[in-house]
């Protein structure tokens, strides 16, 4: 197979770049693969373990001659990252990032892209509470979504080539706009993040009441959120900060339900709380058909 394309460099080889990194040589989608990370000790691990072709020490030795240049590295950080590149990038190269928010990255990125590339916003609907260069695996986008927000006037031929990278690398890709992605992620992932931070953050405080009862009791729902919330946490902030108002949308709405959920407990509506559970059960039903997910015990984790 022709590869889709020639030399792909990734700016960061955390979780995410490493994955696609590993994907994209098992379908031996790209000819050649570059990285670097911001620190030595990345960038050494991600030599050893051959994560990438190439490692380099700076992100503007990564992008020169790419014809495909990925962003991996956390929102907050894309502004100085495009900054930095920009004037490295090659004439007619796509630059895509991975971000899990769509319209910050926009409009921290698009600004500084030159007028002879590319640039086409994008992310995978897929990860792990694991972060750094050994967290990668060539299996995280099978069957996952992954989201391009491209904008109005984008080359059909460079959107078409980096659709193919994706589904070569086992996602789904669908085109939605920034706006709209930023609210349906916040919905699926960005509040249900702070709600597991916050559930832990409480059994936290309670843990000092009840000792080591919470660690060692902690059923299987704890215990999910305990994973949630071992996630990035500057990768989470960053999150928070650049999707503020769909967050807060959300959030606002979630308090709503909690209250109503709260009152039906308080006044023994033993209607109202099997009515709303047998509506979310439906909801969970759903995302497994859609196979999202697995009704394993398990979850499938120990496919991992
Ligand atoms: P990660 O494993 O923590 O890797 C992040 C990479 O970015 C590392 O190479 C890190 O370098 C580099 N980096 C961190 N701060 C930087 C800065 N200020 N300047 C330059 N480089 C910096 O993160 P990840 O999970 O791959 O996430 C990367 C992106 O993917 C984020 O934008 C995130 O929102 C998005 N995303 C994450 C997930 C997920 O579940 N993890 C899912 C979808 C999308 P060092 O290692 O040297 O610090």
């Amino acid at each position: 197979m022709t590869p889709l394309y020639q030399r792909v460099a990734f700016v960061g080889l955390g979780l995410i770049a490493g994955s696609m990194a590993l994907a994209m040589r098992r379908g031996g989608l790209v000819a050649e693969t570059v990285g670097t990370a911001r620190s030595a000790e990345s960038r050494a691990i991600a030599a050893e373990i051959g994560l990438v072709d190439h490692v380099t020490d700076t992100a503007a030795e990564a992008v020169q001659g790419a014809d495909l240049v990925v962003l991996c590295v956390p929102v907050g950080a894309m502004d100085a990252v495009a900054q930095d590149i920009a004037p490295h990038l090659a004439q007619g190269a796509t630059v895509t990032d991975v971000g899990s928010v769509k319209q910050a990255v926009i409009d921290a990125v698009g600004p500084y892209m030159p007028d002879h590339v590319h640039f086409i916003p994008g992310h995978p609907l897929a990860g792990t509470e694991h972060s750094g260069p050994r967290a990668g695996f060539a299996e995280l986008f099978d069957n996952r979504w992954t989201i391009l927000t491209p904008q109005d006037g984008v080359d059909a031929a460079a959107l078409d080539r980096l659709t193919r990278l994706w589904q070569g690398m086992g996602a789904q890709v669908d085109v939605m706009d920034p706006p709209h992605h930023d609210l349906v992620l916040a919905v699926t992932s960005h509040t249900p993040h702070l709600i597991a931070y916050t559930m832990v953050g409480v059994a936290d405080d309670l843990r000092r009441v009840t000792d080591s009862e919470v660690i060692k009791y902690s059923a299987a729902g704890f215990r999910d959120f305990t994973r949630i919330a071992a996630s990035d946490p500057t990768m989470w902030r960053d999150v928070f900060l650049t999707n503020k108002d769909a967050t807060l949308e959300i959030l606002g709405r979630f308090t709503e339900e909690l209250f109503a959920l709260q009152r039906a407990i308080r006044r023994g509506d033993g209607e109202h709380l099997h009515a709303y559970f047998t509506r979310t059960r439906a909801i969970r039903r759903g995302i497994i058909d859609a196979g999202q997910d697995t009704d394993a015990p398990d979850f499938g984790r120990s496919k991992r």
